[in-house]
């Protein structure tokens, strides 16, 4: 007998094995069934696959041939009046070895959809094969609340892979995301977080406008912003300016009208659970994120701060500015003090000022975001829910789910 234990490498190539399908009704006993069937011919077990879809099983073994019992002829026959028995297809492929190798350049593709079309289903399995790939395997991540599906892909390179893409994705309005495979994804890592517009709904100076009566002026200086009138720290100063003499008292009101966006809290409570290490960083306030930060049990949090004296917001902001360069800046500095390497970081923002965190994050996350931040990132979540990212990472919503429940 052949053992494929005696040999460094594994199985021999011109060694005989046995492919065994089983296709049908899913119940309980199908495969300890088929495993009895076959025991008596004393085979070993290669490689096993099995997955149920609505109710149908699909239960693949790749043996060894016969090595006592009786020879392969006998071995189908008995396999196949056991199928009949239970009133399951079986279909027996004789061959040699083991699986092909699977070819190098490895990545996981996940696919969100809502819904998820067939012809946007093909489109991305086209652009995979018109890059030389292969999908050696597909599965559903989530169903809820919008279809995921992870394609595990070989034999092309993570990054062209993800730029064709990105393509297929843009005109057929899903999102897709490409990372490559390896230890890397299984490591902790440390995600890190824009606030306004992506950990919350709000945008915090406008709920601080409204309590100072200057919603107008400073979605003006916004606008002007946006032109490239302003830039971030300009327009920070001019807005902030704007709440001078607003009474202290307006920060608690403020941190009651925040709405986090949904999913954020099952995010939060996933990722903390897996070991990850969760930070944000805000253009907004620390008056708003340390709340959050205390609300959430998030490990990093860093915004601008709002000068309070004798119980006033004088319309200044004290310390370091959190703009642009800042953020990719305090994403360096998390990932320093979380002692995780850049390459393992995840960064989810929606805005122009979080390109340079999104691009220096090993996974870039526009979330909800402008065109011009969506082509820019890596990959891109267009539906409202924050807890999506959970796919990108390879978690599914049933394990999201039983941990909660489990709680
Ligand atoms: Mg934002």
């Amino acid at each position: 007998m052949t053992s494929p234990q005696a040999i460094p490498g594994g199985l021999r190539p011109d060694t005989p094995t046995v492919l065994v399908k089983i296709f049908g009704k899913d119940r309980p006993g199908i495969t300890a069934g088929l495993f009895e069937t076959l025991a008596p011919y004393g085979v070993d077990v290669i490689d096993i696959e099995q997955l149920v879809t609505r109710g149908r099983i699909t239960l693949c073994a790749l043996v060894s041939a016969p090595s006592r019992g009786g020879d392969e002829g006998e071995m189908r026959a008995t396999v196949h009046a056991w199928a009949e028995s239970m009133r399951l297809e079986a279909e027996i492929i004789s061959g040699k070895g083991d699986n092909r190798p699977r070819g190098t350049g490895r990545s996981h593709v996940t696919v969100l959809g809502h819904p998820l079309t067939a012809e946007s289903t093909a489109a991305i399995a086209a652009a995979i094969t018109s890059n030389d790939g292969n999908i050696d395997r597909i599965f559903r991540l989530a169903k809820y609340p919008v279809t995921a599906v992870e394609f595990d892909v070989s034999g092309t390179a993570t990054a062209q892979l993800r730029t064709s893409l990105a393509l297929e994705a843009a005109r057929h309005r899903i999102d897709v995301a490409v990372v490559s495979s390896g230890l890397q994804r299984r490591a902790q890592r440390l995600v890190v977080m824009d606030v306004d517009s992506t950990l919350i709904q709000d945008e915090v100076i406008e709920l601080f406008a409204a309590h100072a009566g200057c919603e107008a002026e400073v979605a003006e200086i916004t606008a002007r912003a946006m032109r490239g009138e302003l830039d971030f720290e300009q327009s920070l100063h001019a807005r902030v300016d704007l709440l001078a003499g607003l009474d202290a008292s307006v920060v608690d009101k403020v941190r009651k009208e925040i709405r986090l966006t949904p999913g954020a809290r099952t995010l939060v409570r996933t990722l903390k659970r897996l070991g990850y290490q969760v930070g944000v960083v805000s253009g907004g306030f620390t008056q708003v994120t340390d709340a959050l930060q205390e609300s959430l049990g998030l490990d990093f949090a860093s915004a601008n701060t709002l000068e309070i004296a004798d119980g006033k917001l004088t319309g200044r902001v004290v310390g370091e500015i959190v703009d642009r360069a800042g953020k990719a800046r305090l994403l360096r500095r998390f990932a320093d003090e979380a002692g995780v390497p850049l390459a393992q970081t995840v960064a989810i923002g929606d805005g122009a000022n979080d390109l340079d965190m999104l691009n220096a994050a090993g996974l870039g996350v526009a979330f909800n975001a402008k065109p011009v931040v969506r082509e820019a990132a890596h990959t891109a979540v267009t539906v409202p829910f924050l807890d999506t990212v959970l796919y990108l990472l390879g978690v599914t919503r049933e394990e999201v789910e039983a941990a909660e429940t489990a709680d």
